[in-house]
């Protein structure tokens, strides 16, 4: 099909300025508007025909292609400007932000109309966030908790409805039940035709007459429910865990909101988290390092006997490797970290303070510096790696 020229699509003259084709552009866009001409193909192809008219002669570029070479120097198919395959009703609206200012608003309605157009289907139920505290133990096993929460269920007297009884529920008299309604609006631009739920059921196309005494006609009651909440093992303090649809109950046939959970970490007496490993201060006394000795440590799981090597220094840190925590993504778990401690007294009875001091001034008892032991960095390294 031979395209019409641009100038007579618009109805302006070869040497009309910016300002009267886009007058002219708003004239034809108005008339041909879908709002304005609904199921009418004809008044659409119009439509769209003036806005690829119009995108061509309010761009410089093009207009100056246009007039020296015709369609075939702006033709998206002829290779002329970039491959873009004609314009979509979409590309149409955004343009129009351009043309009718800011907001394009008398044609919001073709936006938001299309989908207001079917019947609202309520309105969702509202999220409730609770928090939960948890002891390291129960975040390495994982765990099932039951919790009380307040919430608002479907009211069972009325089945959600908010009616009294089925008689006292009628059909809406604003839109006879459609749930939509088309109203009439005055722009600057003229009068159009908008669609959108109807402002008397709230889209629900029904009328409550009488209603329910139990939840007064708000269809759902707060009450009290218990939860039985999963727990993965490995979780973190901060996450949110969420159950679909275990949040409030919605309204008018909605769906139900979410029930979010923010998990806590409870402080724990032998325990430091760090990601997935624990930490664990051993205390020893000097004998003991010196020496080397047996001692037992608790763990996540039961108590463990570990060997102190004889001249285990302070800040050594012994590796149980995973008995620390699972991951809740991936595979693998923790270690628990033993960080070695040097019991240092603070009181002394004479025959202590007498054997220290015999032992004060001999030959092994004197630090050596640069002997091979750890610095404080190193041993960092050993507890990152
Ligand atoms: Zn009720
Ligand atoms: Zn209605």
């Amino acid at each position: 099909m031979a395209k019409r020229d641009y100038y007579e699509i618009l109805g302006v003259a070869k040497d009309a300025d910016a300002t009267t084709i886009k007058k002219a552009y708003r004239k034809v866009a108005m008339k041909y508007h879908p709002d304005r001409n609904p199921d009418d193909k004809a008044a659409e192809e119009k439509f769209k025909e003036a806005a690829e008219a119009y995108e061509v002669l309010s761009d410089e570029n093009k207009k100056a292609r246009y007039d020296r070479y015709g369609h075939a120097g702006v033709d998206p198919n002829g290779g002329g400007f970039g491959g873009r395959g004609g314009m979509n009703m979409e590309d149409i609206f955004s343009q129009f932000g351009d043309i009718f200012g800011d907001s394009g608003s008398p044609f919001e309605s073709f936006f938001g109309g299309r989908s207001g157009r079917t019947r609202s289907t309520g309105q969702k139920g509202s999220n409730i966030r609770i928090k939960m505290a948890l002891t390291i133990e129960e975040i390495e096993s994982g765990i099932t908790k039951k919790v009380k929460i307040k919430k608002q269920n479907k009211c069972n007297h009325c089945n959600g409805s908010g009616a009294k009884d089925s008689s006292s529920v009628k059909q809406c008299g604003t839109c006879n039940g459609a749930g939509y309604v088309r109203q009439v609006r005055s722009t600057f631009l003229g009068q159009m035709q908008t669609t959108g739920a109807c402002p008397s059921c709230n889209g629900s196309g029904q009328m409550v007459t009488a209603s329910c005494s139990k939840c007064r006609g708000e269809g759902r009651n707060y009450e009290e429910a218990e939860i039985e909440i999963e727990v993965p093992a490995g979780v973190q303090e901060g996450m949110q865990l969420s159950m679909r649809g275990s949040g409030n109950s919605g309204k008018n046939g909605g769906s139900n909101g979410d029930l979010l959970i923010v998990i806590e970490e409870k402080p724990h007496e032998n325990f430091t988290r760090d990601g997935q490993n624990v930490i664990y201060d051993l205390f020893i006394n000097f004998a003991d390092a010196a020496l080397g000795t047996k001692v037992e440590v608790p763990t996540l799981k039961g108590k463990v006997n570990i060997k102190v090597p004889p001249g285990t220094p302070a800040g050594k840190i012994f590796r149980l490797k995973e008995k620390g925590l699972p991951s809740v993504q991936s595979y693998g778990r923790g270690d628990q970290l033993i960080n070695v401690n040097i019991w240092t007294p603070k009181k002394l009875t004479d025959k202590e303070r007498k054997l220290l001091e015999t032992m004060r001034d001999m030959e092994n008892f004197q630090p050596q510096v640069n002997s091979g032991e750890k610095g404080f960095f190193e041993r960092m390294k050993d507890y990152f790696e």
